[in-house]
């Protein structure tokens, strides 16, 4: 049994659920892209390769899909290292306009990804930073809980910046994949600020 096997069984025995669980929040990774995406001048696309580049490091998590064994050996391990990074970024940033901002900032966005599952993926679950050239782990030990209060606290951080970008900017994180519904989100955002702000 490897140590980070180990380590979840001391925990308790965890179901298929608990298994997907024991990551940082999804939506924390996908706001974190997008709220650090809207500090610089990029166009909306980009804007959307920030969310994935910080987003899509759990990719390798749909091992679950082929039995807790297969998320074991390689969750935060295929998708989750030094390779991935470059890779990821590199084939945005061929569909990028402002190319070597956008490097930077997706692979800074993907090592974003890193250190939140590092401090909040549960403790003793390993990142295998190097991999596939050295089975060397990166493990805290005294990582958060899922349902610790740092996670949420962390995940409303990011919700706000998300709402103040949606007013000052006027928009939100469906402005390429759902443009109408990204519309009607910022109205009524903007709506319910205007209101909290007169009250
Ligand atoms: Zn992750």
């Amino acid at each position: 049994m490897t140590r980070k096997k180990s380590a979840a069984a001391s925990v308790s025995e965890w179901t298929t659920n608990d298994l997907i669980r024991n990551a940082m929040h999804i939506q924390t990774h996908v706001m974190s892209g997008w709220c650090l995406g809207n500090c610089l001048e990029f166009t909306p696309r980009e804007r959307l390769f920030c969310m994935l580049a910080a987003t899509l490091p759990d990719l390798d998590g749909l091992g679950i899909l082929a039995g807790q064994e297969v998320y074991w050996d390689y969750h935060h391990v295929l998708g989750h290292n030094l390779l991935a990074a470059l890779v990821l970024s590199g084939l945005l940033t061929i569909f990028s306009t402002h190319r070597w901002k956008a490097f930077c900032v997706y692979l800074a966005l993907f090592h974003l990804h890193l250190v939140l599952d590092y401090f909040g993926s549960g403790p003793g679950w390993p990142i295998v930073y190097l991999w596939p050239f050295s089975r060397w782990e990166i493990v805290n030990w005294h990582a958060w809980p899922f349902y610790s209060w740092q996670n949420i606290t962390t995940g409303f951080a990011f919700l706000l910046w998300l709402l103040w970008i949606a007013v000052r900017e006027g928009r939100t994180p469906l402005e390429v994949i759902m443009p109408k519904l990204d519309v009607q989100l910022v109205e009524l955002i903007r709506r319910i600020a205007r209101c909290s702000s007169t009250s």
